[in-house]
């Protein structure tokens, strides 16, 4: 499974990184979130479902 966050529609609001800390990082400048890795360790997966379900922008796609 692969993740990625789109820039344009994430507003910082650290919901994913919360919900899945070891697969989203926070922006010390902006609080814009990335994908730790494109692609998502086995044991994260559901963590970042959850995350995708979660933000509020729909930023997050997985495929
Ligand atoms: S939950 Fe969505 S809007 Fe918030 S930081 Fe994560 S990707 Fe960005």
């Amino acid at each position: 499974m692969k993740v990625r966050v789109d820039p344009e529609r994430c507003q910082g609001h650290t919901l994913c990184a919360m919900i899945a800390p070891k697969a989203f990082q926070l922006s010390d400048i902006d609080g814009h979130s990335t994908p730790v890795s494109e692609d998502v360790p086995a044991d994260q997966e559901d963590a970042v479902r959850e995350a995708v379900h979660s933000c509020p922008e729909q930023a997050i796609s997985i495929y």
